[in-house]
């Protein structure tokens, strides 16, 4: 079986992914400096999924270390997580998300290319395609400029990796235009542990569940939309975990540069999330209602008919397990890894 080489392999999607790898049978080696994860999430993908793992605990922008992974193990395919993904800092410190996503990723696949592994699934985003094209986006619409520094590292990143397969056929890249991951494997042993006060909707829904937060503010009440709260793709990580496995068995097989959204295509607005929750956990979630919060879209979602025609893949889980799982895995770790 294949062995992958997972960056970021101990964040939130990565660990997940980890555990679809390994329950498909592939040899996996993460490698991860650990500034947004800990070392337990992998422990815990070990024991869920009773196979070992090589961890490495190394950073994608030197080079030295990402030439001796490749040079002391024979990697077949990369998938490529690592990188630091809050829009809001991005603002404040644009060269620093630069340096990890940009300067990362080519460092990256120069260690790639001296060790002549040329297949690659990167994690990208719905942000690619930035404000102008009306949902549900699909994979031909051009590309735009995102509004935010961590969006613009992503179209970047996706479009140095197709001028490279353009000029060297050896390549073969898949990027995954990933939509609003929420949940958590179903033992609850994993999940998202953001540090700090979260900035996205699901881990501050869950907080304010388990009281670590207060009540949770809803970023506008006037949009355009069914009940005038913005209206995302919410993708249980589970299913986006598998992804990534279907994409790697379509680049062992293909060459090129091919892009696919993963997301469920269904709109959900951020007022359902919170009743929701609270119907499926029995959990009431105090909320307010504040202005809106810049930049933010109306709604985004995804026409996600690409990833099924050509990966065969679908997502399985509905909204009910997204919002159970994730409120399982932050009740049984009310402090995250801590
Ligand atoms: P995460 O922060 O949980 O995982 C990223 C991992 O990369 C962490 O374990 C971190 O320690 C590691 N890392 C960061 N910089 C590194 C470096 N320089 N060298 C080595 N390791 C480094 O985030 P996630 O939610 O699992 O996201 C994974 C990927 O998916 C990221 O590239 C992110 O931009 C992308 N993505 C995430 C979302 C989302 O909503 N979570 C949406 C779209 C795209
Ligand atoms: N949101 C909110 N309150 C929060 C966090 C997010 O109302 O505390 C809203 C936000 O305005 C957006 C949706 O939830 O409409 C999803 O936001 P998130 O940051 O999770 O993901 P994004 O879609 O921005 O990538």
């Amino acid at each position: 079986m294949a062995r992958i080489l997972v960056t970021g392999g101990a964040g939130y999607i990565g660990s997940h992914t980890c555990v679809e790898l390994l329950n498909a049978g592939y040899e996996v080696i993460v490698f991860d400096n650990l500034s947004n994860s800990s070392e337990e999430s992998l422990r815990r993908v070990q024991i869920l999924t009773g196979e070992s793992l090589v961890f490495i605990k190394g950073d994608i922008r030197n080079q030295h270390e990402l030439n001796q992974v490749f040079d002391d193990y024979q990697i077949d395919a990369v998938i490529h997580f690592a990188g630091l993904k809050a829009v809001g800092e991005s603002q404040q410190i644009p060269l620093t998300y630069f340096d990890h996503n940009i300067t990362g990723s080519i460092q990256l696949i120069k260690a790639m290319e001296k060790a002549g592994v040329f297949k690659l699934v990167f994690s990208s985003s719905a942000t690619v395609y930035g404000e102008h094209n009306p949902s549900p986006y699909n994979e031909e619409m051009p590309l735009s400029m995102p509004n935010n520094n961590y969006g613009y590292t992503k179209l970047i990143v996706e479009q140095l990796l197709q001028k490279l397969s353009q000029a060297d056929q050896r390549w073969s890249i898949g990027l995954l235009r990933y939509f609003n991951p929420v949940g958590a494997h179903k033992s609850g042993q994993i999940g998202e542990d953001p540090q700090g006060i979260p900035n996205n909707l699901m881990p501050y829904v869950t907080q304010v569940a388990v009281g670590r937060r207060e009540k949770l503010s809803i970023f506008g009440h006037d949009y355009p939309t069914k009940d005038g709260t913005c209206e995302r793709d919410f993708i249980h990580v589970v299913d986006l975990a598998k992804a990534h496995v279907f994409a790697v068995i379509n680049r062992l097989k293909q060459t090129g540069c091919r892009a696919w959204n993963i997301g469920t295509g269904m709109p959900i607005s951020v007022l359902q999330i919170k009743e929701t929750f609270e119907k499926v956990n029995c959990v009431a979630i105090p909320t307010t209602f504040v202005e809106r919060r810049a930049g933010d879209l109306a709604a985004f979602y995804a026409d996600a008919t690409r990833a099924e025609q050509e990966l065969g893949w679908k997502p399985q889980y509905s909204l009910e397990d997204m919002l159970a799982d994730s409120w399982n895995w932050q009740k049984q770790n009310p402090n995250g890894y801590n």
